[in-house]
């Protein structure tokens, strides 16, 4: 198949019928894919999007840990990329996700919101996790020091409860297994995990990635 925008041939990928390779189809829509999509990530995204086409072939939730640099955000910015690109060719165009970075939202209620980076109330916090069609949280469980208080487990609690019962797509990275997170948040947020993303457990190594199914 060759490109109708550059002419380059290409492997056919994602959706049936694309007439454009991959780097052109992400350029003519950059507003619409890249948006909430830190800059430092985009290049990666593109690189590797393969890998998790792989993964979420047909279940956008999933919990991936591994050790620092690894590439669990990468994946699961990758995850959120396919989201997008299935969502963009449906009739209604969902495009309620949202990506939450590392940093200040698990340690504090202070949560960066990197789509209208407004701060929001807890309530709206809860109201916005639980309703979005995806989200990913990045980094789940650092700063456990701080999470311990029951204020954040109860937190983090009613937001995965609700999408477990939804089975709404959630893309959960950690550098803790899910037997260590239950050291940070006791054993109901770590089985509702297992319950939210069923067997998709990656640990990831460099550039291999395991899948661990089922295994708490
Ligand atoms: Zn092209």
């Amino acid at each position: 198949m060759h490109c109708v925008i550059c002419g380059k041939e290409f492997q056919p990928w994602g959706v049936s019928g694309f007439d454009t390779c991959k780097e052109c189809f992400f350029k003519q829509r950059e507003g619409i894919f890249w948006t909430g999509i830190p800059k430092g990530k985009r290049l990666k995204v593109l690189k590797s999007l393969e890998e998790a086409q792989d993964i979420f072939s047909d279940m956008w939730s999933a919990y991936i840990w591994g050790g620092v640099g690894v590439g669990k955000t990468t994946l699961a910015v990758n995850g959120l990329f396919w989201w997008r690109v299935e969502q963009f060719f449906k009739e209604s165009f969902a495009n309620e996700y949202l990506f939450l970075q590392r940093g200040s939202l698990y340690s504090s209620l202070h949560i960066e919101y990197t789509i209208r980076s407004n701060l929001l109330s807890v309530e709206n916090w809860i109201d916005e996790l639980t309703k979005r069609e995806l989200i990913v949280l990045d980094d789940f469980g650092s700063g456990s020091e701080a999470v311990r208080s029951d204020y954040i487990v109860d937190f983090w609690h009613t937001v995965i409860d609700e999408r477990e019962k939804e089975r709404i797509p959630t893309i959960i990275t950690s550098n803790l297994s899910l037997e260590q997170l239950r050291d940070v948040f006791g054993e109901t947020i770590p089985s509702r995990i297992v319950g939210l993303v069923e067997d998709r457990i990656y640990h990831k190594e460099g550039e291999d990635y395991r899948l661990k199914g089922g295994e708490v």
